[in-house]
């Protein structure tokens, strides 16, 4: 699933792509895919916003659209491969010539309309937890003190801080050497402050390549990320740790996989 670092590529190449043009028209090939009216022509992209793994397009009206692009949604602009391709469920066409495509497999994701997106982006803010650079220190220890649950699944609850899925998860508790299934108030604050500038340097690596394109992902001019070529235990059964040589251990966490090194995290 794409997490904050593909989503956060996603929007600046659609800021630097599409701000400025005006839709022209609409497909919806996919119901289950599209939301609200689907009388958006004329309308000109002012922004493209994002928080935690939503985005926002805005219009200059103040509507906008809002995209999730779940387990196996992309959104891209202007290639030809996408307007024939089976999966692409939703073709926004623009003024210039040129289309925004939201193509996906699976269907959990969708494109929908707001009548006020800036409203709609703050009451999806108001529902997650501060993004990773937006929290303190000092807030983050509050949170992991409030709770007895496994660290690893506060870092994928989005209310407790934005924007974490299972592979940046997986690499921020190898990088600051914390088990998976420790207690989250079991931390020390030495471990809690250290797990939350792991997450920052994993995901700062994930902007830097692009993001993670192991599974469903690319950006939205259909390249590749890669992260992937870099991931530091996730996805790596049997494969060696990268600080000890030590044989990774695999297990699944809440259901998701949880790959960590028994000699390097505590
Ligand atoms: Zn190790």
């Amino acid at each position: 699933m794409p997490e904050l670092p593909e989503v956060e590529t996603v929007r600046r190449q659609l800021s630097e792509e599409v701000v400025g043009e005006v839709v022209a028209g609409l497909e919806v090939r996919e119901k289950k895919c599209y939301e609200g009216t689907q009388k958006i022509e004329g309308e000109r992209i002012a922004r493209v916003m994002r928080v935690g793994k939503y985005l926002f397009i805005y219009f200059e009206s103040g509507r906008g659209l809002a995209v999730h692009l779940k387990m196996t949604g992309r959104l891209v602009v202007g290639s030809e491969w996408y307007e024939k391709a089976a999966h692409t469920r939703v073709v926004i066409r623009l003024l210039s010539g040129r289309s925004i495509y939201y193509w996906d497999t699976r269907m959990f994701g969708y494109v929908k309309v707001e009548e006020e997106i800036e409203k709609y982006r703050q009451t999806v803010k108001k529902r997650l937890g501060l993004e990773p650079w937006e929290m303190t220190v000092d807030i983050w220890l509050g949170k992991l003190q409030k709770t007895g649950r496994k660290v690893k699944d506060v870092l994928l609850d989005q209310t407790m801080i934005a924007g974490v899925g299972n592979i940046y998860a997986n690499d921020a508790l190898h990088l600051a050497g914390v088990m998976p299934t420790r207690r989250a108030n079991e931390l020390g604050q030495k471990q809690g402050e250290r797990l939350l500038v792991a997450v920052r340097q994993v995901m700062e690596r994930g902007l830097a390549t692009n993001g993670a394109s192991d599974n469903s992902y690319v950006d939205a001019r259909g390249e590749k990320g890669a992260y992937q070529n870099e991931f530091r235990v996730y996805g790596k059964t049997k494969k060696e740790c990268p600080s000890c040589a030590n044989q990774l251990t695999y297990i699944k966490v809440s259901g998701r996989g949880t790959w960590y090194c028994s000699s390097c995290q505590r």
